[in-house]
């Protein structure tokens, strides 16, 4: 505005239009401004009175400005005229620089009150981000702090938990592999694990018993119940299932949280137990029924009023030698049978004559063999093999004893050597009481006697069978047998070349 001022004041004096310049250039300048201020009055009415004041002022003073302009381009006397207004428009400017002066002390006010705003304001938000920022380092230090422990915490209880687990697996896994049936019953006698011997002995499958109170389970619980009062634990049960009786060994556990039941299979061992008092039975019978007649015969030949005969004599010195061969027989197949079981049996191979050695077989069992009975050799051409001759021999004499054992009408024997590829077998074939096919495995165990009781007043110990397969195998071979009862039965030795 000063400007615009002094621009005209020159004009008025000189009328040089140069004189305009800095006229033009403030009243630019003031439009400029004039309209920031306004548009600063509408945000803050405090200064907008005193922008309208201002700018009404400034519009009178371009106003004069302009008459001024005019004035002079009339040159001389109006020129003259422009000069004497001078002191009127100098009143007028003064004016507006009050009022200027005051709007600006206002606009400082507001000025510095703004700065003074915004500095709170930037103090306020530069407490907040540091009470942020120590909030948030307060966080991250407690989480650093506490979300370790935490975690490891939870990592020991599962841990923990896993491992329990695991054993529990375990545990249960190894049950399941074992023999004996182990039952878990719960407080309420309900069945919490069955392991696969409980199925198989007590022919429920798990699915069947799980969840459910074991006297539903097994029928026979008061019986076991019943045992293990009165004999506690480790007393018998016998148990019928459909394949046949099962001998049982109850034991049980007894926890806060329940029971276990253990029940243990002893069949087998009842079996053996059987079997070998049978054995006892049986041998004492075959070595009291030769020893009696070594001992009668001793007794006759000792008589003092007997009458003597070469003749007599010859018959019982025969009997004798025969029944106290039989004696050693016996009492050797025990013995061997206890070497067959330490596995301390030689087998010494050599070259072998199968006809030579079948010949020398049958010769030995002929002269016990009763008449009624043939034996009989076919060996097609000589055949030889590498194994101990005496073992062999051993096996084919046992195997021919039975043939004629067990051929209680007589009839023919038959060993037959055959060739085959890789092997040689040897056969021995009656015609005799034959061996039912459910028994034809068993004959091959220790003691197994068809006929314990001698009701075919054949005797034996039960063990000649097992010795030969026992013998045969360590040799290399198999033993085995087809058989038809009432038919006869073929046992075969078969062995590698
Ligand atoms: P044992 O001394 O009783 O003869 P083994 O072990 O030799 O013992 O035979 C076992 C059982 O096998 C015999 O008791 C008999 O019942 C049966 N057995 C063996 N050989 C024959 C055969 N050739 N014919 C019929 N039964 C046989």
């Amino acid at each position: 505005m000063l400007n615009e001022e002094t621009g005209i004041r020159g004009y008025v004096v000189t009328g040089d239009g140069r004189s305009l310049e800095p006229y033009r250039a403030g009243r630019a300048k003031v439009t400029q401004d004039l309209a920031a201020l306004q548009q600063l009055a509408r945000r803050r009415p405090e200064i907008a009175g005193d922008v309208a004041t201002s700018a009404r002022l400034v519009r009178r003073l371009e106003q004069f400005y302009e008459q001024q302009v005019a004035l002079v381009q009339q040159g001389g006397a109006g020129q003259q005229r422009a000069q004497r207004n001078v002191l009127s428009g100098a009143q007028l400017f003064d004016r507006f620089r009050a009022d200027a002066a005051r709007l600006v002390s206002r606009s400082n006010v507001i000025v510095q009150q703004a700065r003074t705003s915004q500095r709170r304001t930037f103090y306020a938000m530069l407490a907040i981000v540091l009470l942020a920022g120590a909030t948030a380092a307060g966080i991250a230090f407690w989480l650093l702090l506490s979300v370790p422990r935490r975690i490891w915490s939870l990592y020991d209880v599962e841990r923990e938990l896993r491992e329990a687990a695991e054993r529990g697996a375990r545990a249960s896994r190894s049950l399941e592999h074992v023999d004996d049936a182990v039952i878990l019953l719960d407080a309420e006698g309900r069945v919490r694990y069955w392991n696969p011997a409980a199925a198989a002995y007590l022919g429920t499958p798990e699915p069947d018993a799980l969840d459910r109170p074991l006297g539903e389970v097994v029928p026979d619980l008061p019986r076991i119940e019943q045992t293990l009062a009165g004999e506690g634990s480790g007393g018998v049960v016998v148990l019928e299932t459909d394949a046949a009786e099962r001998w049982l060994v109850a034991r049980e556990t007894r926890f806060p949280e329940g029971r276990v039941l253990v029940l243990q299979d002893v069949t087998g061992e009842r079996e053996l137990e059987r079997t070998r008092s049978e054995f006892l039975a049986t041998a004492s019978h075959e070595l009291r029924t030769p020893l009696a007649a070594v001992y009668g015969a001793v007794r006759t030949l000792r008589r003092d009023d007997r009458l003597s005969s070469p003749e007599l004599d010859e018959q019982l010195l025969t009997m004798i030698e025969t029944e106290s061969h039989r004696l050693a027989e016996i009492v050797d197949q025990i013995l061997v049978s206890t070497e067959v079981d330490r596995g301390s049996v030689p087998v010494r191979p050599e070259a072998c004559d199968l006809r030579e050695l079948c010949e020398s077989a049958i010769a030995s069992v002929r002269v016990r063999a009763p008449a009624t009975i043939e034996l009989a050799l076919d060996v097609p051409r000589p055949v030889v093999v590498h194994t101990d001759p005496s073992r062999l021999r051993q096996v084919v004499v046992n195997l021919l004893d039975n043939a004629v054992k067990y051929s209680p009408k007589g009839g023919r024997v038959d060993v037959r050597v055959r060739e085959h590829d890789g092997s040689v077998e040897i056969e021995v074939a009656d015609h005799g009481l034959g061996i039912p096919e459910k028994a034809q495995k068993r004959i091959f165990e220790k003691f197994v006697r068809l006929d314990p009781e001698m009701r075919l007043g054949v005797g034996g110990s039960g063990l000649g069978l097992y010795i030969s397969r026992e013998l045969v195998e360590r040799m290399g071979g198999r033993l085995r047998v087809d058989s038809e009862p009432g038919r006869g039965s073929t046992f075969t030795i078969q062995l590698p070349r």
